[in-house]
């Protein structure tokens, strides 16, 4: 990022810590610095402003608005830019304020634990600047719940589909739906932008049936044009609470004449539920009706043993961050290594996700995983780009080159 487009806001309520970011931010180099004492005159300088901060250094402490009640405001702003925390709290107190903020979408850079250098907070601000410059995507933006139930309603979320393949024969077997939304202004906007946005509005059931209603019917048009594929879609644990969903997925799967069994639904606990029964029961319906089931991200977050113990899955997907990297790290490679096993024992389909190189695929392969998945093989398509993916893909596969390790 250029420096002249980094507008920089201190907030902390102690007036001598507010002279002294300042000073330190100017002598790295960065002016003009707006400076606040508290939560509120911020946000209203924020919300008023044509060109509002994009980086924001916050007290956690604060007397009247602390700082997490601050980033919850800030979200509400649609606020894009990041923030770096600071505050003299513990390491573990910090780290949870992180994560929070996290949670709500907000771009942590890190945090500064006070007294503050004038290295550290260069630093910091010097990583950001280097990641703003690679930033591929639009500027990440929290859509609000009229907006997200909009775009189910007026048809907007589109389903791209990424192939699943089998690495010891290159067949693409099957492939997993992704969906995006195809926004009027902003472009093609990434389920992490909307997804929790959904979920915490009542919206995600309506979601989920927009994006099976797409999966059901994309698996008839291959179907018909003689290309027979497993098609995977992804759940949220918040569809799971009424035994209505089960009628809704079992009824549209008939009204397309899709067989059950060629669908695959992927799980991943995203929170901790207090009360499993509803879910596992809502679950096991599906498996009953012939549905597969797949735990995703296996290994990460609350993708745990007790599900496995519990959940009559058929798939299970090792999660991306053990698999990228895995041949030249020791630490990876155990992790993957029992993630493999255990659900071989368990008589499970091992897919590994976020195959990205030439020496992920050859791993993965060489394992004996069943499935692999990922930027290697391809990425997301619109699904009337598949056929014609499979046609290079399988002409590549048998003139080999990609596939040999
Ligand atoms: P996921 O289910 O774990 O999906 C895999 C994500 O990793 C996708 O991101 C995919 O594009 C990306 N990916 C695939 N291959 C690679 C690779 O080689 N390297 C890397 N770094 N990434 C790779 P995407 O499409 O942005 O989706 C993000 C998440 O949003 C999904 O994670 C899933 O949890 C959720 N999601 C997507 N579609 C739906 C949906 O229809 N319903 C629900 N409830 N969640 C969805
Ligand atoms: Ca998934
Ligand atoms: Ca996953």
């Amino acid at each position: 990022m250029d420096d002249s487009k980094i507008k920089i806001m201190v907030l902390d309520d102690e007036p001598f810590m507010l002279q002294l970011l300042e000073h330190m931010l100017v002598n790295l180099g960065y002016a003009p610095i707006a400076t606040c004492d508290n939560g509120q005159t911020a946000l209203e300088l924020i919300a008023g402003s044509a060109e509002p901060p994009n980086l924001i250094l916050l007290d956690i402490n604060m007397p009247q608005m602390d700082g997490l009640a601050f980033i919850r405001h800030l979200v509400e702003l649609h606020f894009s830019g990041s923030v770096i925390l600071v505050s003299g709290e513990d390491e573990r107190m910090q780290q949870a304020a992180e994560k929070l903020a996290r949670a709500h979408q907000v771009s942590v850079l890190g945090h500064l634990h006070k007294p503050v250098t004038p290295a550290g907070l260069g630093d910091l601000i010097g990583k950001w600047k280097i990641q703003s410059r690679h930033e591929q995507r639009t500027v990440k933006q929290v859509y609000g719940a009229d907006e997200v139930r909009a775009a189910i309603s007026g048809g907007e979320l589109v389903n791209y589909y990424q192939p699943k393949v089998e690495p010891s024969t290159g067949r693409v077997m099957g492939v997993e739906t992704l969906v995006r939304w195809r926004h009027p202004s902003d472009g093609l906007v990434y389920p992490d932008q909307f997804i929790g946005v959904a979920e915490a509005h009542g919206l995600i059931d309506d979601l989920t049936k927009a994006v099976l209603t797409g999966a059901f019917a994309q698996f008839r048009l291959w179907q018909e044009s003689g290309l027979l594929l497993q098609v995977s879609v992804n759940l949220s644990m918040d569809n799971l609470v009424s035994m209505s969903f089960v009628d809704m997925v079992v009824e549209l799967a008939d009204k397309f004449g899709v067989p059950p069994q060629m669908m695959m639904l992927e799980v991943t606990e995203t929170q901790l539920m207090k009360d499993l029964r509803t879910p596992l029961e809502i679950l096991t319906r599906l498996r009953l009706k012939r549905f597969g089931l797949s735990i995703d991200d296996f290994g990460i977050g609350n993708s745990s043993l007790a599900q496995l113990r519990d959940i009559p899955f058929d798939e299970l997907k090792i999660d991306q961050s053990f698999v990228h990297g895995v041949c030249d790290n020791e630490k990876l490679r155990a992790m993957f290594d029992s993630c493999l096993h255990l659900a071989k024992q368990l008589g499970l389909e091992v897919v590994a996700e976020g195959v990205e190189d030439q020496a992920d695929w050859d791993f993965v392969r060489n394992r004996g995983c069943d499935i692999a998945q990922g930027y290697f093989i391809a990425k997301p398509m619109p699904g009337t780009e598949l056929p014609e993916w499979i046609r290079t893909w399988n002409r590549a596969y048998v003139e080999s080159g990609k596939c040999t390790s």
